[in-house]
């Protein structure tokens, strides 16, 4: 099964998660729906009994770290998955490799599932992108937590652009990812991490993309916040087998 996760950034107050998740609820069953919205929305999205994900989550456990959000806190209002190293996060807030990689332990240590998102600039080496992200990343991880990750593959360049990567330029790069993680780890586990590809998916191309069998399902930004068409990509990814 092909699984879309919505990333909704800093968009929707609760009363418009309500209304959106109302909608779509109306023609997906809550196990389709995975969606990353905002902290103030999280427990009221978790009682439609969706997979809700939080966009973020700190290194450190609790302490004096004004404006941070602690994994515990993310569980305990209902939260199941993070994602982790997103781009606007890794250039726009300056994360380092380093810290994407604590945050990643913290996520595992409390039971969050990472969603771990890489991806080269405009105009860098792609694969020596992905391989240093990776590496720093996974380093001295253990395989229980290489179990419960996900890695989304989005081009930095095509997040919020309308520009997508080619379904082959995905594949490409996801090869590459899943030998990377081969290397890291093993094979067995290789095979076994969902790859997902991000970076301007609408119903309009998500169906080649998903036609890739190295493409496990997408990440979706800008066209999720609209119900309609947020109902459309799950279905769609429902078509492609
Ligand atoms: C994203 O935010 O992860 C993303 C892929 O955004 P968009 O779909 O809007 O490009």
């Amino acid at each position: 099964m092909k699984r879309i996760i919505g990333n909704w950034k800093m968009h929707k107050t609760v009363q418009e998660t309500v209304h959106f998740l109302e909608h779509v609820l109306q023609r997906l069953s809550p196990e389709e729906v995975y969606l990353a919205v905002p902290f103030t929305a999280i427990k009221e999205a978790a009682a439609f009994g969706i997979h809700v994900g939080a966009q973020n989550v700190s290194h450190e456990p609790e302490g004096p770290f004004t404006g941070e959000i602690s994994g515990r806190m993310l569980k305990d209002v209902g939260a199941d998955f993070v994602l982790i190293g997103h781009s606007e996060r890794r250039h726009i807030f300056q994360e380092t490799d380093d810290m994407v990689h604590s945050k990643l332990l913290r996520a595992h240590q409390v039971g969050l599932k990472p969603i771990l998102c890489v991806g080269e600039r405009e105009g860098e080496d792609r694969e020596a992108v992905l391989k240093r992200q990776l590496e720093h990343a996974l380093k001295n991880c253990d395989e229980e937590l290489a179990l419960r990750l996900t890695i989304a593959y989005e081009p930095v360049w095509a997040i919020g652009t309308g520009k997508t990567a080619t379904p082959e330029e995905a594949a490409r790069a996801h090869a590459f990812c899943r030998n990377m993680i081969g290397s890291l780890f093993n094979k067995e586990i290789a095979a076994q991490i969902p790859l997902l590809y991000g970076g301007s998916v609408k119903s309009d191309n998500i169906v080649a993309l998903l036609h890739q069998t190295e493409i496990q399902g997408a990440l979706v930004g800008g066209a999720s916040l609209d119900p309609k068409e947020f109902v459309k990509l799950v279905e769609l990814s429902k078509s492609v087998v």
